[in-house]
């Protein structure tokens, strides 16, 4: 995978661990609002977005179009193995993750009812984690991250100095992804919807390595009754808590 931070090489350990202290983590399952309160305290903060899950999801297309049978745990760790994922992060003025996979451009892929079906099967995998948890370390060394995604304060970044879980009931996150869906073009129930995100959920919290947990000390919010705003303001406030600086420096 391409590298678009500052990796960990020249550093010395205290001042990888100061640069990780730097770090939000965002945790929760599919359609709390983490992309977007993500993206937006990164925008606020002028800290770099990082979407784990888009990373997932990447590979899941790579898996599709092979195709490669998911349930082969050594099919997914020779795919992770040889597949290159870079992700470029937004701009000012378009603030969306661009992903590609071997230097070909995937993001309108990613979110497509198939990728959502599958991508929770690929994750399932411990060589396609420990992947993904060498690539991430990686990309927030270099500190001033917000990560989003299941696992990031329980096995990815527990140096992180911000915490969040954020979560919602079914309904209200099966609402939302319904919505983005129909915006996007996709005609599918809502009952489909609630379902493929009832499975998901029970997927990613009881897979064998890490799966989606709070741990203790996150802070948790629940999204179903608070607009983005509010839970950004939430967000910036523990991370001020925490001691992290509001805006990066330099
Ligand atoms: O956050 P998003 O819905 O894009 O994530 C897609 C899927 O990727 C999740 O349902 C989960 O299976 C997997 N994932 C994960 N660990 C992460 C991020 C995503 O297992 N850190």
């Amino acid at each position: 995978m391409e590298i678009y931070l500052s990796n960990m090489k020249n550093m010395s350990r205290d001042n990888q661990l100061a640069k990780l202290r730097n770090v939000i983590a965002i945790d929760g399952p599919a359609g709390a609002g983490k992309s977007t309160v993500a993206r937006e305290v990164a925008h606020r903060m002028q800290y770099v977005y990082l979407d784990t899950g888009a990373m997932y999801r990447a590979l899941t297309v790579r898996a599709l179009q092979e195709p490669v049978d998911l349930t082969e745990e050594a099919a997914l760790a020779q795919l992770a193995a040889r597949t290159d994922i870079e992700l470029r992060p937004g701009t000012y003025e378009d603030s969306r993750v661009r992903v590609f996979v071997d230097q070909k451009e995937v993001t309108d892929q990613l979110r497509t009812p198939e990728v959502n079906e599958a991508v929770s099967y690929v994750a399932q995998s411990p060589a396609v984690r420990h992947h993904m948890k060498v690539q991430q370390r990686q990309l927030a060394s270099a500190g001033w991250v917000v990560a989003e995604g299941r696992d990031i304060a329980s096995h990815v970044l527990p140096e992180a100095g911000c915490k969040i879980f954020l979560t919602a009931s079914l309904e209200e996150r099966a609402r939302r992804r319904w919505e983005e869906l129909r915006a996007a073009g996709y005609q599918v129930h809502k009952e489909t919807v609630q379902e493929n995100l009832r499975q998901r959920d029970r997927i990613d919290s009881e897979r064998k390595v890490a799966p989606l947990v709070r741990v203790p000390d996150a802070y948790m919010i629940d999204s179903s009754c608070l607009t983005i705003e509010q839970v950004v303001e939430m967000v910036v406030e523990y991370c001020k808590r925490g001691g992290l600086s509001a805006i990066r420096p330099g």
